[in-house]
């Protein structure tokens, strides 16, 4: 090797050694006779000096180096006098008196500063994301990573899985998002998709008989970049043979827990993780991947208020809906605007109002107070279980728009009150989820994880009678107020699976064509299974303590989908798409 040792891993027990390092030049001083170089390599930092005295030639050479450069140094370690020491450096004790330098390498000026770890634009960094990762910051995120899919690997090693890799050219069938599809230039006008996850294949590797399969798996979703997204992101795959939903639970458990606490040195507010039923945080929190690090639960006022003076409330349960309420702990001194802005929140998520109420020396005050009875008014008190300086929000309306409106005023007002704990991770487990979901636009039942998976064996009946009442045998884990996971025991009958795919409105024709594969295989003495995915850019963002995951993904797009450092997507020769059987339409 072009070096003997790393420079972050000097200390004062090498003094005396000779050493030959290579790496980039962080930083350096020029103090005349004396030049100090900060070199740097993935293991850290470490100064040498340069002294005229010493060697000349080596001093001379230093002096031309800049930031950036890479070289190659050789000289003896020696520790820094009293007084020099830097504490924060972990060579920070001693320095290596060098003689001897050679570039391997000069680097133009950067265009942002490696060494600094000042704000640098988005648009900067992903088109030279080469020195991005060269940060310390990014260095550390994307070393993380690896340690993360380490344990993961070691973990289910243990545990007896056997890692499986599965196709990339994969089939496209309907299974929610959209697929970016291949053309085949071997079979004209048929076209391969890339897969949005291993569900299919990681199913027949159970009808193989190989019982526990994993994948850090590649999944492919060409969709709108909302939020925090990326069109290729990376899961852990599994599936298991012979499980129930607890098993998957208690496996993935004890696999999270350790990479939270063993490698992100994290601490989980509860353990074991709690369980909540889909109904349940519904009711409590309106979000089925509630944050759970503080509690501002819901209070249900529907039959309390349902005959009220206030005609929004008693329209709302006329009409179905429901009337809730969240506390505003500390918040009745809100101003006017406050609240108008939380009612632009709710607003924004469908409710077409909000109404409020102060809590001060034990009464209820606002607006709509004068409405309320005094026993409506004691039910609101003791339900929300208010406290003198709360603000009582509440929405009245579809129980959709009530969840969705109360549950973002929820997280607003534990975001303004410091209630999210940024050091404390609140996982749980959120189960029974509806089977399927009513898809308003295409009127038509869907899955609501996707159409592999299991209802609980008691409500197959439902499908028949009233399908959305059916629940399944799904589970997702949430962290934090974020889906981290999700999974399922899954249908290995083939008539139950006939089944699922009609209550989907597939005709048996068409769902033969699509998924002939998996209902023949079926056939074939398929054991009872299940898996789960988690994701894994979101798990070493948290542990990152990154906000995106952009920030843990060595060469991610940005929010429009474009990959500016090698300026993708791009044209390709017309002789491309000839041989691809394909004209584009302008
Ligand atoms: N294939 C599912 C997903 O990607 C996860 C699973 O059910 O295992 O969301």
């Amino acid at each position: 090797m072009l070096k003997t040792t790393h420079c972050g891993k000097l200390r004062r027990e090498d003094v005396g050694t000779r050493v030959v390092l290579a790496g980039w030049v962080h930083r350096w001083r020029d103090h005349g006779g004396l030049i100090f170089l900060d070199l740097r390599d993935r293991s850290g930092l470490v100064q040498v000096v340069f002294n005229a005295d010493v060697n000349e030639e080596a001093h001379r050479r230093a002096a031309e180096t800049r930031n950036e450069y890479v070289v190659q140094v050789e000289g003896v370690v020696g520790l820094r006098p009293e007084g020099l020491i830097n504490p924060n450096l972990e060579t920070g004790e001693v320095e290596v008196s060098a003689d001897r330098l050679v570039v391997l390498n000069p680097s133009k000026t950067t265009p942002f500063a490696i060494n600094e770890e000042g704000e640098v634009g988005d648009t900067l960094r992903l088109k030279y994301r080469y020195l991005d990762l060269r940060r310390q910051r990014m260095q550390r995120n994307i070393v993380l990573r690896h340690r993360v899919t380490t344990y993961m690997r070691n973990y289910l090693d243990r545990q007896d899985f056997v890692e499986i890799e599965t196709p990339i050219l994969l089939k496209s069938t309907p299974e929610g998002a959209r697929d970016f599809i291949v053309p085949s230039r071997l079979q004209p006008g048929k076209f391969y998709a890339l897969p949005q996850s291993p569900q299919q294949v990681k199913q027949l590797l159970m009808v193989a008989g190989f019982e526990r399969y994993f994948q850090i798996a590649r999944c492919f979703r060409d969709e709108d970049l909302r939020a925090d997204r990326q069109l290729e992101f990376t899961q852990l795959d599994l599936e298991m043979s012979f499980v129930d939903s607890q098993d998957v639970r208690k496996l993935i458990e004890g696999l999270v827990t350790g990479l939270f606490e063993e490698i992100g040195g994290k601490r989980l507010q509860q353990k074991p993780l709690p369980v909540l039923s889909y109904a349940d945080a519904m009711d409590r929190y309106g979000s089925d991947k509630p944050d759970l690090r503080f509690g501002l639960e819901f209070a249900n006022l529907t039959d309390l208020l349902a005959g009220s003076g206030f005609g929004v409330f008693s329209q709302a349960a006329a009409a179905g809906g429901q009337i809730k309420a969240v506390r505003a702990p500390g918040c009745a001194g809100y101003s006017r605007k406050q609240i108008d802005d939380l009612a632009e929140e709710a607003k924004r998520h469908g409710a077409k109002g909000l109404a409020t109420l102060k809590v001060e020396e034990g009464a209820l005050h606002g607006p709509i107070a004068k409405f309320l009875t005094e026993a409506e008014m004691e039910g609101i008190r003791q339900r929300c279980q208010v406290e003198n300086g709360d603000l009582i929000l509440i929405v009245a309306d579809a129980p959709a728009v009530v969840a969705e409106a109360l549950g973002s005023l929820r997280l607003v007002i534990g975001q303004r009150l410091g209630l999210m704990a940024p050091d404390v991770l609140a996982c749980a487990w959120v189960i029974d989820f509806p089977l399927l979901e009513w898809n308003t636009d295409e009127k038509r039942w869907q899955a609501m994880h996707h159409p592999f998976t299991s209802a609980r064996d008691q409500d197959w009946r439902l499908l028949d009678t009233d399908p959305g009442a059916a629940l399944a045998k799904a589970y997702d884990l949430v962290c934090n107020g974020m889906e981290i996971g999700g999974g399922s025991i899954r249908i290995h009958d083939q008539e139950l699976q006939g089944k699922m795919f009609a209550a989907l409105g597939m005709s048996p024709a068409e769902a033969q064509d699509q998924f002939g594969h998996l209902l023949e295989a079926f056939q074939y003495g398929a054991p009872p299974h299940g898996g789960i995915a988690l994701g894994l850019d979101r798990i070493t963002a948290i542990l990152a303590d990154e906000a995106s995951i952009r920030e843990v993904i060595a060469f991610p797009k940005t929010a429009s989908a474009t990959d500016l450092m090698l300026n993708s997507p791009s044209p390709v020769s017309a002789r491309q798409l000839t041989d691809l059987h394909i004209t584009t339409a302008e």
